[in-house]
């Protein structure tokens, strides 16, 4: 049985003073029915990590690099988000992709050194709107999953983030019928690479324009575990109510 999981992603957003929010949701939530995850900038993880260290709120960095140290000015290791607390490292996020020019590749390596770390990873994939007016996302998906995932990974250490271009940010989403086609394909894409246990072990989450308004049906959809939350995560409240509907 997979555990439901909501995590929000900060992005480029805090500072020290928005730790009140984490507070609040905590406060909200003392005692979940879903785990719940946030991705904070590097700056506020340690700081994050002791406002819910009687919580259970896991916490994440947003991205991480290939090598385990080294000249690498400006970038965040493995080890260091871990030192500093966090559990888990969102990887290939669309955001990462194109700003930084990540490939699969780029991702797959990361995935394998942050798990070497003893890290848990949130794995990123999802089509432009162009991809899927051309008919490709499923092709696309594949081909993301192929490149991105690493060949050795558990249920336990690997959630799988589905998050259409298109849909992030811009308060458009996907039919239900989308989001269900799509998540289906990766889970039996997932079976077949890594077997039926592990393949149906691995949660996947729905990214992109999630708020509490809608979370409800998304998370009806067949193979949705949870959701990657961006803007919808900043506020207490707003993630809050996604969380309820996840319950
Ligand atoms: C995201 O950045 O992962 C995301 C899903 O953002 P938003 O919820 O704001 O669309």
């Amino acid at each position: 049985m997979r555990r439901k999981l909501a995590a929000g992603n900060w992005k480029m957003n805090g500072l020290s003073a928005q730790l009140s929010e984490v507070e609040a949701l905590c406060a909200a939530h003392p005692d979940p029915k879903v785990d719940l995850l946030i991705a904070p900038p590097a700056t506020l993880i340690s700081s994050m990590v002791v406002t819910a260290s009687d919580h259970p709120l896991a916490v994440a960095g947003q991205d991480c690099h290939a090598q385990e140290s080294g000249a690498h000015t400006g970038d965040i290791s493995a080890a260091m988000l871990k030192d500093a607390g966090a559990s888990h490292v969102i990887l290939g996020h669309s955001e990462r992709r194109e700003d930084h020019g990540e490939s699969d590749d780029d991702v797959r390596s990361k995935a394998r050194t942050a798990l070497a770390a003893g890290l848990k990873v949130v794995i990123c994939i999802g089509e432009t709107l162009e991809e899927r007016e051309a008919a490709n996302t499923l092709d696309i998906i594949a081909g993301q999953l192929a490149g991105s995932l690493p060949d050795v990974l558990t249920g336990e250490n690997t959630i799988i983030a589905y998050e259409p271009i298109w849909a992030i940010g811009t308060g458009k989403v996907p039919t239900m019928g989308q989001i269900g086609e799509v998540h289906d394909y990766i889970r039996s894409k997932l079976e077949i690479r890594y077997g039926e246990g592990v393949g149906l072990s691995i949660r996947l989450l729905y990214g992109g324009s999630v708020k509490p308004s809608n979370a409800a049906e998304i998370f009806a959809v067949s193979n949705v575990d949870g959701a990657l939350v961006g803007g919808a995560s900043l506020k207490a409240d707003d993630f809050s109510g996604i969380i309820k509907a996840l319950e």
